[in-house]
């Protein structure tokens, strides 16, 4: 790496690959070991499967935490690592990991966030979530210009003539958000039934039958452009026509796929779509990558949060050990270990309770 790259590096103990329920706690296990950690994700926020998926559902097997929501277990966890103040890296996919001379890794994302690292943590899960693309001859061109995945920003669709793909919750979310705004919205859905909540799915049938949005059933074969650009769709429909359909922008919201991407080509040992890993200290064929959570791979290996949650604490000690050979760590208990109690910001507070008793009554 060139002098001026290494300068923009974040130098930390650990990158963890990864913002899932498992990627966050880890940052907890080296925080208590004293090491600090800097989280990437490809996602725009942090939870992974929990909050992409499946955020309302209860989850029943998370110990002592007899019920919550998916999305509940990840404010938790968010609530439980602050006092270690991770660096949050998300909407960026870790694209190159290099193991340097000296043993430390060079980490780059996808946005060209740099990071000088002592171990990687690869808690990536079943891959980096991304969307599901149109995949007509061209379509690519048009990213980010009028052809959209994600909404960033809703003024760029005022009083613009919109397509939406899908059938989803997101394609029956937005259609109902920006028929407020746009000039027109056709919603395309290869089938006239949709999987989305029931009183969404009404909404919409209502604001169609009051003329305020169309619905084409259909799929598109192929996209139209005018001066290169994106200005159409062709939609082929069940009647064995097709029509085309004019825009200003397309947006598709076909959901989200996981892809292993460029974990795959970081030299490291894969059965099939996981990482192999020891399962004395979660560490892979490289010395300082380990592993943790859904991504990882050993006998008898259950994809569970609670497994990734043991993973993490025995990572964590490897971790340290990697970055300082032969220093002893002694395990101690968050409960009376001050020097935990320090690292957690709640020794103060355990301090007052002690010169300040509650006083008993009755
Ligand atoms: C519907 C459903 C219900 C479930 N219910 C339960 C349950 O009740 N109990 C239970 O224990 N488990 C349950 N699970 C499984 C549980 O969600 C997973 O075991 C858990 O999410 C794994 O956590 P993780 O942190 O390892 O990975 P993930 O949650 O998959 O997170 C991995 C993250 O890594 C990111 N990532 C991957 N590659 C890259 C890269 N190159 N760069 C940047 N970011 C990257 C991804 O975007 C993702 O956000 C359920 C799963 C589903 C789908």
């Amino acid at each position: 790496m060139s002098p001026e790259r290494s300068k923009l590096a974040t130098v930390t103990d650990a990158v963890i690959v990864g913002a899932g329920p498992v990627g966050l706690f880890q940052v907890f296990e080296l925080g208590l070991l004293g090491l600090r950690a800097e989280v990437i994700d490809s996602l725009p926020q942090i939870g992974g499967q929990c909050t992409e998926l499946y955020p309302e559902k209860p989850i029943y097997d998370i110990p002592a935490v007899p019920v919550c929501t998916a999305r509940e277990l990840i404010e938790r966890l968010a609530e439980q690592i602050r006092p270690f103040a991770a660096g949050m890296h998300l909407g960026q996919e870790v694209t190159r990991v290099e193991r340097r001379e000296d043993g430390r890794f060079a980490v780059e994302t996808s946005r060209g966030t740099r990071f000088d690292a002592g171990s990687v943590i690869i808690a990536g899960g079943v891959g980096a979530f991304q969307s599901r693309r149109l995949a007509v001859p061209g379509a690519e061109r048009h990213e980010g210009n009028r052809l959209h995945y994600r909404v960033k920003d809703q003024d760029v669709f005022r009083g613009r003539d919109l397509v939406i793909l899908g059938g989803g919750d997101s394609a029956l979310d937005w259609t109902l958000a920006l028929t407020q705004s746009a000039r027109s919205v056709v919603l395309v859905h290869r089938r006239a039934e949709f999987r989305a909540a029931p009183a969404s799915v009404s909404r919409f049938f209502e604001l169609r039958d009051a003329g305020k949005l169309d619905f084409l059933e259909g799929q598109v074969r192929a996209i139209i452009e005018a001066d290169g650009e994106l200005s159409g769709v062709h939609v082929s429909t069940p009647d064995g026509l097709t029509r085309a359909v004019a825009l200003d922008h397309l947006l598709v919201f076909w959901g989200l796929h996981p892809k292993l991407g460029p974990i795959a080509e970081w030299g490291l040992n894969l059965n099939r779509k996981t990482i192999s890993v020891d399962t004395a200290r979660f560490q892979t064929n490289i010395p300082g990558i380990f592993a943790v959570g859904d991504i990882n791979d050993y006998p008898g290996k259950k994809k569970l949060i609670l497994s990734g949650f043991h993973e993490t604490a025995l990572a964590a000690f490897a971790v340290r050990e990697h970055l300082r050979p032969g220093e002893k760590v002694h395990l101690q208990y968050t409960t009376t270990s001050p020097l935990l109690q320090r690292r957690l910001g709640v020794a103060e507070e355990r301090a007052a309770a002690q010169s300040h008793p509650a006083v008993r009554t009755g």
